[in-house]
């Protein structure tokens, strides 16, 4: 087990992509660290990097302390699990996930027990001697994933391992994952662009955007103070509003609409300042009366979320969503009143919270 430390990481692309700008990030010994962000913003490049299966063109990275920028992925004792999951087609499901313990050298007996142990916990124990070929992409999947926890290594590295489950097995999967790695203690690093699941399974996280990390944080943290307005539209089931708008004295200016100035951005904006005013649906009070300090308009779109609804109110030709609680949905076309709450909200500058 070790802590994975990067220090002005880089990697240059043949062909010029800066896949990863001078990255600086630790990650504690034992934690469960995700890496989230868009398609191509070098969740992926950075996984592998780690692993050594990409060289670095600028910087480091310790494992353990150790500086292993220069060394083999062989020699950096890290178990990864990759998104096309590189098993063995002419072995069976045991023979897959022993391979690594073959490869230290574990009797065969310990190693098969091994096996059917991690299997029994991803609930592939009924399917231990068919070859991949003869599975589906989730269970193929889980027997990558299961190969690598049947590994002692110092980390753990996986590439969106949970993207090939259905709905259902995959938040199984989510809880389970999250059990082992909390059991086993061993730093486990993953990729995934799902905010759901880098929310309900990490330690920490990191949102990165075009090479760069633009937040690092626990799900709490990143959830609730998005420090830009980059994670602030990426990080949330529904999207935050986020709403330009100006500062009037000692109210703010949004849509028309005239709001108080959020408790966090207190004493931190001027008169004149423009900014970015965000609030995520779920934290303001919908309303069929006026109200003072709400975002007023008609009622565009009602989305059934199940226990709730998602209501966009067109507000000054502004969409502004509100979650409403089962029972009290409004109808499309109705006058809607929605107010922020003052402790939730956040204001942005220059695309900084302020
Ligand atoms: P996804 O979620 O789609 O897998 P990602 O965040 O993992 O994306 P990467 O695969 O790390 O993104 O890619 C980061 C950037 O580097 C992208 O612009 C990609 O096109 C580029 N890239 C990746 N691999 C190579 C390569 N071998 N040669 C050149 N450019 C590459």
């Amino acid at each position: 087990m070790a802590a994975i430390e990067l220090r002005g990481l880089s990697k240059v692309y043949p062909g010029g992509v800066r896949a990863l700008d001078a990255l600086d990030l630790v990650i504690p010994d034992g934690e469960f660290f995700a890496l989230l962000g868009p398609s191509g913003c070098g969740k992926t490049t950075l996984l592998r990097t780690i692993a050594g299966l990409e060289s670095a063109t600028g910087g480091s990275v310790l494992i353990g302390g150790r500086d292993v920028t220069g060394t083999q992925p062989g020699g950096r004792d890290v178990a990864m699990v990759f998104q096309d999951y590189a098993l063995f087609p002419h072995m069976d499901v045991t023979d897959n996930i022993a391979y690594p313990l073959r490869i230290k050298k574990v009797a065969k007996g310990a190693r098969r027990a091994k096996a059917a142990e991690v299997a029994a916990r991803l609930g592939l124990d009924h399917l231990m001697d068919r070859r991949p070929g003869q599975l589906s992409g989730g269970q193929q999947q889980r027997v990558a994933l299961a190969r690598v926890m049947a590994t002692q290594a110092q980390a753990y590295l996986f590439d969106e391992p949970l993207s090939n489950l259905d709905a259902r097995l995959r938040l199984e999967a989510r809880t389970f994952l999250k059990k082992l790695q909390r059991e086993l203690g061993v730093t486990t690093v993953f990729v995934t662009h799902d905010q759901a699941e880098a929310l309900a399974m990490a330690d920490r996280m990191a949102v990165m955007e075009a090479g760069h990390i633009r937040q690092i944080g626990t799900p709490a943290e990143v959830f609730q103070r998005p420090a830009n307005t980059f994670v602030a539209g990426f990080i949330g089931s529904t999207p935050m509003n986020l709403l330009d708008g100006s500062v009037r004295g000692d109210t703010l200016e949004v849509a028309g609409c005239k709001l108080p100035v959020p408790a966090a951005a207190e004493g931190r904006v001027s008169d004149g300042d423009t900014i970015v005013y965000g609030v995520r649906p779920e934290y303001m009070t919908y309303s069929a009366e006026p109200a003072e300090g709400a975002l007023s308009g008609k009622v565009a779109i009602v989305e059934n979320l199940g226990a709730s609804h998602l209501v966009t109110l067109d507000v000054a030709g502004v969409n502004v969503q509100a979650v409403v609680p089962e029972g009290g949905e409004p109808a499309v076309g109705d006058e809607g009143h929605a107010v922020p709450r003052r402790d939730r909200a956040l204001v942005y500058r220059d695309g900084a919270l302020v």
